[in-house]
Parts: C-alpha cells; sequence; structure tokens
C-alpha cells in the first residue's frame, strides 16, 4: 500500500527504532509512547484492521501473541506485566488503517483501560 505509513516502515522509507523482526512480522518503538515501553507488532502483509481478518490469519495470529510475550520478555518486562491491545477501526481509535498490536508495559500504563 503506497500511503500506508506502516508500509513506508516497513520499506524502509520511514525510519524506526526496531525491536524484533522475522519473515512475518516487524515490531518497532511508538512514535508516541503512552507507558514506558510501548512496542507495535506489525505482520509485514498489509491487512487494513481486525476486520480484514480471515481463518488463513490464525497462524499469524498466533505468532503475533506470542511474539509479544517473547518481547516482553526480552525487554525485561514480563514478570511485572503487560498489555497487548489492538484498536479496529475510528470508535476505537484506530489511527494507522495496517493491523498492529500495542504492547504496552511499565508502571505507568494501568489506567488506559
Ligand atoms: P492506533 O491509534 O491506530 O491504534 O495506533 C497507531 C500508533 O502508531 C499510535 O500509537 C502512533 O503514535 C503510532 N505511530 C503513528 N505514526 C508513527 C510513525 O511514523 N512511527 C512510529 N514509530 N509510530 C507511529
Ligand atoms: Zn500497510
Amino acid at each position: 500500500m503506497d500511503d500506508c505509513i506502516f508500509c513506508k516502515i516497513l520499506k524502509g522509507e520511514i525510519p524506526s527504532d526496531k525491536v524484533y523482526e522475522d519473515e512475518l512480522l516487524y515490531a518497532f518503538r511508538d512514535i508516541a509512547p503512552a507507558a514506558p515501553v510501548h512496542v507495535l507488532i506489525i505482520p509485514k502483509e498489509h491487512i487494513e484492521s481486525a476486520n480484514a481478518l480471515n481463518a488463513e490469519h490464525k497462524e499469524l495470529l498466533g505468532h503475533i501473541v506470542l511474539t509479544a510475550a517473547k518481547i516482553a520478555k526480552d525487554l525485561g518486562v514480563a514478570e511485572d506485566g503487560y498489555r497487548i491491545l489492538n484498536n479496529c477501526g475510528k470508535n476505537a481509535g484506530q489511527t494507522v488503517f495496517h493491523l498492529h498490536f500495542h504492547l504496552l508495559a511499565g508502571d505507568e500504563f494501568k489506567n488506559l483501560v
């Protein structure tokens, strides 16, 4: 998708602070962190939102959650806890229409939801 910010990040056209990458996923620090640890985990495939998911994405979704847990461990926040969050659509506050999961951790995120 030519006008998608996260596709541009994947292509290296917009710089990002990478924390993890494999053949299916890319994870990087949120530019406007809402918590001391705020990482975005995105599929390399452009998927607009959770509304565009289907049964073929089951494996990808499992991989995203397992990777979020691995990143939390690697960043040293797994023990104290973290939140994995997806905003779908405008009423949930989705602003970037490339599927992404927020990984939030640290002392100051507890009152988000
Ligand atoms: P949403 O509100 O769609 O769930 O989350 C989009 C997130 O992407 C926001 O937390 C926002 O700060 C982040 N974001 C938007 N543009 C950029 C960018 O260019 N770089 C990075 N690292 N994060 C971005
Ligand atoms: Zn995209």
